[in-house]
């Protein structure tokens, strides 16, 4: 069922705390946690506890807990004193996303380029 944990999900057994995260935030709705091979000084992931496969997924299925992962956004952001910073959703095999459940990138602490590869 839409946003219950899945056994196989690695951001479900991060949320679980059976695998091991560089946890930065938490929020009873919203987790961040540093990404394991960051592309940037700063690099956080920010997911939703409850389990859905993507931004599209959230969005449509529980658009207020997407509000929570975009408030979040922020809260590393300036957490991290960056004054600028990418958020990005991956959304589909194509778009880069290998995880199949929703996060937000923060990348930030270089310059990144637009429009990105
Ligand atoms: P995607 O490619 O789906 O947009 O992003 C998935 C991100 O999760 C990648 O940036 C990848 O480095 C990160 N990642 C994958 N496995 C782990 C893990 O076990 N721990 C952490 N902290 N990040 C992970
Ligand atoms: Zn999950």
């Amino acid at each position: 069922m839409a946003g219950e944990p899945q056994d196989d999900c690695l951001f479900c057994k991060i949320v679980a705390g059976s695998i091991p995260a560089t946890i930065v935030r938490e929020t009873e709705t919203t987790v961040a946690f540093r990404d394991i091979n960051p592309q940037a000084p700063t690099h956080i992931l920010v997911i939703p506890k409850a389990h859905y496969e993507n931004a599209a997924a959230l969005a449509a299925g529980a658009p207020e807990l997407a509000a929570d992962v975009l408030r979040e956004t922020r809260a590393v952001a300036e957490e991290e004193k960056l004054e600028s910073y990418r958020t990005v959703f991956n959304t589909g095999s194509g778009a880069g996303q290998t995880v199949w459940h929703a996060h937000a990138h923060v990348l930030g602490g270089r310059g990144l380029e637009w429009p990105p590869g």
